[in-house]
């Protein structure tokens, strides 16, 4: 156990990084909604509804996506849908959703792990 747990903290994320560390970096602009030490929360560039937040944790850490989320990280994980509730709460008092697209079936585009947050409309099930 001891060594799984030294190879796991010696995995390095060698994934090339995404604009999302430019965000966290805020060498790009966006519009911060929530922030703390592990995740930012801030609005999509492209919304899909009238309120749409990304929250992400700030180091991606091998999270290129959720499935390649590691034990180790289940701490993170709730955070960031704690983080993801609170906002959806905030914003959308009649209810809302979260979405976590994960590979080329689950339609990602930004392989640093997101949890959209959609509300302020209706939506409608089944998703597309
Ligand atoms: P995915 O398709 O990977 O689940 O979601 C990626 C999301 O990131 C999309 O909804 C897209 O609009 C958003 N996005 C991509 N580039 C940027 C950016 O530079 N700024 C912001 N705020 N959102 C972005």
């Amino acid at each position: 156990e001891v060594q799984l747990a030294k190879e796991l903290a010696e995995k390095k994320d060698t994934a090339p990084e995404t604009i999302f560390d430019k965000i966290v970096r805020k060498e790009i602009p966006s519009k911060v909604v929530f922030e703390d030490e592990r995740v930012l929360a801030f609005r999509d560039v492209s919304p899909q509804a009238p309120v749409h937040v990304l929250v992400i944790p700030k180091a991606r850490d091998g999270l290129t996506q959720l499935s390649n989320a590691r034990e180790d990280q289940e701490a993170l994980l709730g955070h960031l849908m704690y983080v993801a509730s609170r906002v959806g709460k905030d914003e959308c008092p009649e209810g809302f959703r979260i979405v976590i697209n994960d590979g080329k079936h689950g339609a990602q585009s930004v392989p640093h792990l997101h949890l959209h947050v959609i509300g302020g409309r209706q939506m409608q099930w089944p998703p597309g």
